[in-house]
This record gives structure tokens, C-alpha cells and sequence, in this order.
């Protein structure tokens, strides 16, 4: 009952309601390989927020028959430039010393991968993250080797710090209250998925991560696996929220593997909260959300608060859709 209401609301079944009675009535498997191929949405991207102008950027890359990767990097791109955006690159809230570090990956649809971790300085850490998955043997590069990577590879020193977030800063000083409030005031990492017209996935994830958290903390956002994964034989999945929890559960990676097993990206995402709320519970105090998609271009959501939303841009328009909770309110 509870998950009707969501389908009905969040309008994401259009593919699960057109695939189920053509797979129904199939028989033999190329027929249903084939019924589903032509049922897939794409191309489509979906990204954790409500962020109309990056995930417009992606949709643009990806009518205009561009790759699913090169989508991701420009549609996230638009948030890490975004200097009113405080927790993604530039304008991003510092650590407790006041200096910005940003965290960030990127996975293609043949699962190369790559990440940067406590980045300074740089404007576009999901560009470094592409430029070590692409241009390295690595997988992820930290702090000061990171920055250094980014010169040598042409990116330029960037004062990330605006005068809003050291004020801010300033005034939290004050106190040094770790405690923040639980949704987008301070969760609002950017987690992009897409499906190009090949049919093709690839995900981002970036983020400044934890207001004022501890000089060299990184969260769930540049590890493969905890802030995003992708295969693309079976989907995508990405991470906002408090991102300890997100590495306790590896879980993007565990959503992907759910959606393998067979259920659909709304089961697996709520799966993955109820995995983070099993070892949990005594606690309200913090927000998770996670989006996913699979091959065929369905997608879902699910959050342990309510107020979390995501993206979505398809052949049939865009719209924010507002993700169920694990809590209701
Ligand atoms: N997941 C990010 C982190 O833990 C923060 C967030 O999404 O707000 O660094």
C-alpha cells in the first residue's frame, strides 16, 4: 500500500508498467531481450537534489547524442561552479581549520573509475576524477598528490573559500557545535547518474563534504562502491548524506548488487537504508539518501528522512521527484 502511493506520486514506473505484461506474455528469451531493449528509457539522468541546472547540462549533453560520461562531468560540473551551492566546490563550507577540501569520483560504463580525495584549490574535482581514471593507472589520488596531479594536468589555482562560508565559519567558531541540521541546509552532494543513447551508464559524485568536519576527513562521496557504483550490465546507484554510515554499508555498491539480484532501484534503495538503520537504531539524528537506475532506465529513491529529492530529466520532460522515507514525519 505504502509503495503504491509512492509509485503513483513519484510517476517512476513508466517502464516497469510498459516491461511487465509484454514480459509476461514472452516466452522465448531474445523476444523478451528484445521487448525490453525497446522499452529502455534513454537517454535519462537522474541526480540526487533538486539540481535543475546541472542535471539540465547532462540532458543537454545527452540529446544532443553525447556519451553518458561526458554528460556526467559537465552536468556536475555546473554545481562545483555554483559558488551559492555550499556543500560542491566552489562556495563549499571549509573544515574546521577553514581550508575547502573536496572529494569527488567518476565511473564509465566500462568500469574504470576514478577519485580525488581532500582536493584544495581546485574548482572541478569530478574533472581531476576523470582525469586520474583516465590518464593514471590509479583509481584514487589524496590531498597535496592530488593538487599537484591537477597543476601538472593544466587545472588552475582557485580561491574555493567565498566570503559567505568564512563568515559562516567564523560565526560557528564561536561554539564549534558539530551538529547539522539534517537535509539540504547541509546535505546537498551532488550524485548524477545517465544512460546515454547507446545505452550506456556512468555516474559522478562530488561533494565538500561535512561542514567543519576534522582536517583530512573524507566521506562516502569519492569511494567507489560507498558514494557511487555503476555496472553497466545491471545499473547505477549514488549517495547524499552522512557519509560514515554510507562506507559502514558499502552502499551504492550494495544497491547495484540488489538490483542484480533482481529487485527493482525503488527496492534496492530502500534496502539500502534498512541495512544503515538496522546497525543504527537508536538513531534519528542523521540523513541518507540514495538514488539508483537500472539498464532500462528505471529509477528510484529512498531516504531515512523525509525532504530528499532527485532529478530526473527522460525523453518525457524532467520533473523533481520526492523520495519516500524511512521516517515518516
Ligand atoms: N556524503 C557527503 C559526505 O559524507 C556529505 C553529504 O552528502 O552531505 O562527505
Amino acid at each position: 500500500m505504502q509503495r503504491r502511493k509512492f509509485i503513483k506520486k513519484s510517476g517512476l514506473t513508466t517502464a516497469s508498467i510498459l516491461a511487465a505484461p509484454a514480459l509476461a506474455s514472452c516466452k522465448d528469451d531474445k523476444k523478451i531481450e528484445a521487448t525490453t531493449q525497446s522499452q529502455t528509457i534513454k537517454p535519462i539522468v537522474i541526480c540526487t537534489w533538486d539540481f535543475m541546472n546541472a542535471s539540465a547540462k547532462a540532458w543537454e549533453v545527452l540529446s544532443d547524442g553525447g556519451r553518458a560520461i561526458d554528460a556526467i562531468e559537465q552536468g556536475v560540473k555546473v554545481e562545483e561552479d555554483d559558488a551559492n551551492n555550499q556543500t560542491v566546490g566552489t562556495g563549499g563550507r571549509p573544515d574546521r581549520d577553514g581550508n575547502v577540501t573536496l572529494d569527488a569520483c567518476i565511473m564509465d560504463a566500462a568500469g574504470n573509475c576514478g577519485a580525488v580525495l581532500a582536493l584544495q584549490n581546485i574548482a572541478n574535482p569530478i574533472s581531476v576524477a576523470r582525469k586520474v581514471m583516465e590518464e593514471t593507472p590509479h583509481v584514487m589520488l589524496a590531498g597535496k598528490g592530488a593538487e599537484q596531479f591537477a597543476y601538472e594536468k593544466g587545472f588552475e589555482k582557485a580561491n574555493l573559500l567565498t566570503e559567505k562560508s568564512k563568515q559562516e565559519w567564523l560565526e560557528w567558531k564561536k561554539t564549534a557545535n558539530y551538529e547539522t541540521p539534517i537535509n539540504i541546509e547541509n546535505h546537498d552532494t551532488i550524485g548524477m547518474l545517465a544512460i546515454d543513447k547507446n545505452g550506456d551508464i556512468s555516474g559522478g559524485c562530488t561533494t565538500s563534504g561535512m561542514a567543519y568536519k576534522l582536517a583530512g576527513r573524507v566521506g562516502d562521496s569519492p569511494i567507489i562502491g560507498a558514494g557511487l557504483f555503476v555496472d553497466n550490465t545491471v545499473g547505477g546507484a549514488t549517495a547524499t548524506g552522512v557519509g560514515e554510515e554510507v562506507v559502514r554499508t558499502v552502499g551504492s555498491f550494495l544497491i547495484v548488487e540488489l538490483m542484480r539480484q533482481g529487485k527493482s532501484p525503488q527496492e534496492a534503495c530502500e534496502e539500502g537504508v534498512k541495512r544503515i538503520m538496522e546497525k543504527n537504531k537508536d538513531r534519528k539524528d542523521f540523513q541518507i539518501g540514495f538514488i539508483a537506475m537500472n539498464k532500462n532506465g528505471e529509477t528510484g529513491a529512498y531516504c531515512i528522512h523525509s525532504g530528499f529529492s532527485y532529478r530526473q530529466y527522460s525523453p518525457k520532460g524532467h520533473e523533481n521527484i520526492e523520495s519516500q522515507s524511512f521516517f515518516q514525519k
